[in-house]
């Protein structure tokens, strides 16, 4: 199968270079398709995602780099789009996502403050707790709830193409806070998201950057979830998050080993307009 990756953030967002340095980096490590997935601009404050003034220019620069590196290697524009319920139709016209390659929809914001503030579930545990605290009054399962339920709404009101980190929410299990994956209302509310994916066009991506970056010891999503993911004739694309050129196709090998022992037999990949299946 061909060496891929769908998710990459550039210095038009909170990623480390000029898109150009991951191509370079790409073709040196005989990358055939690379797409880039710049954080969508949102209609709030956010130091993480594209200014919305950059947003034409990140395009172009994307489209520039297709052309003249077309001979080496196939580059695809994306963008990784928060779903948010009640900004999803002004998103959506801002961006207009159907004339992009592809998209991948995550969940990063939850609730908000009582100042309106933004509360995002994938910042440090400190923040994680201030909201956790102050929003939900540490209240878990609150927190999970709606968290699966915003991924269940997003397959089936945005309905991306890629969904992007399943269960990042993991992440913020720690510090006497929050809960653990084994926990069965955690487990239900993941089963019961796997049950509408399943029943959509959605792909999951399976993402390496927690391993990588963070030292998890897991892929988002957890390797049960993978194993029930395969059960369910769920489709995968391989994804490093990266955000760096370094990171393009980190663990890609380990993460498809992953996803032979978990019953996988097949992943997806775009290419010229259309997300093809592969033998693995
Ligand atoms: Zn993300
Ligand atoms: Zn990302």
């Amino acid at each position: 199968m061909p060496l891929t990756n769908y998710h990459t953030h550039t210095n038009f967002c909170d990623g480390m270079s000029h898109p150009v340095h991951y191509v370079e980096e790409a073709i040196k490590q005989n990358v055939k398709i690379l797409g880039f997935s710049g954080h969508a601009p949102l209609p709030f404050h956010c130091n993480w995602t594209i200014n919305e003034k950059k947003y034409g220019e990140y395009l172009n620069t994307i489209q520039f780099l297709k052309e003249q590196f077309a001979p080496q290697i196939e580059i695809c524009c994306g963008l990784e789009i928060d779903y948010i319920p009640e900004l999803w139709n002004e998103i959506h016209d801002a961006i207009r996502p159907e004339t992009l390659d592809y998209f991948i929809g995550s969940i990063h914001f939850i609730d908000s403050y009582e100042n309106g503030a933004r509360w995002s579930i994938d910042g440090s545990h400190a923040e994680f707790q201030k909201g956790w605290k102050t929003i939900f009054h540490r209240d878990s399962h609150a927190v999970i709830r709606k968290y699966f339920d915003y991924i269940r709404r997003m397959v089936t009101e945005m309905k991306p193409p890629v969904i992007g980190h399943l269960d990042k929410i993991k992440m913020q299990y720690s510090h006497n806070c929050f809960i653990p994956e084994t926990d069965p209302i955690y487990r239900k509310e993941l089963m019961d998201t796997l049950e509408v994916i399943a029943a959509s066009d959605c792909i999951v991506e399976v993402n390496s950057r927690g391993v990588y970056k963070r030292n998890e010891p897991e892929l988002y999503p957890s390797f049960w979830v993978l194993t029930e993911m395969a059960r369910m004739n769920i489709p995968v694309t391989i994804s490093s998050d990266a955000h760096r050129p370094r990171e393009i196709v980190s663990l890609y090998k380990d993460t498809a080993l992953k996803l032979k022992e978990a019953g996988f037999k097949h992943t997806r990949y775009y290419s010229k307009g259309v997300w093809k299946e592969e033998v693995m």
